[in-house]
């Protein structure tokens, strides 16, 4: 869990990024994740819901947290400050592979 409050003295060893939008430093690495039953993509927020489960924003379908159907695909940027959300530095495409469970 980042808090933010001393990013500013933990810039040296931490690689997080400036938020590339406003410059500010409040960047946080949050999960993107897949509903694999329709190729849906992005972060865990984007499936939230009143209850305890997902659901799927483009399909609709509720997915329970541990559902294999929705799978971490990798991580994302989010700017706390100005809400913009970027592709980590680090590939996140070159992640993908690692993700892979039972296949
Ligand atoms: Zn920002
Ligand atoms: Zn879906």
């Amino acid at each position: 869990m980042l808090d933010g409050t001393h990013a500013s003295a933990s810039r040296s060893h931490r690689a997080d990024p400036d938020c590339p939008d406003c410059g500010e430093g409040r960047v946080r690495r949050v999960g993107a994740f897949e509903h694999v039953r329709c190729g849906f993509v992005d972060v865990v927020a984007a499936f939230d819901a009143d209850g305890p489960n997902a659901v799927c924003p483009k399909c609709d379908a509720t997915l329970a947290p541990a559902d294999e159907d929705l799978r971490c695909v990798g991580f994302l940027y989010d700017c706390s400050s100005c809400d913009h959300r970027f592709d980590a530095p680090v590939s996140f495409a070159s992640r993908l592979p690692r993700t892979a469970e039972s296949d």
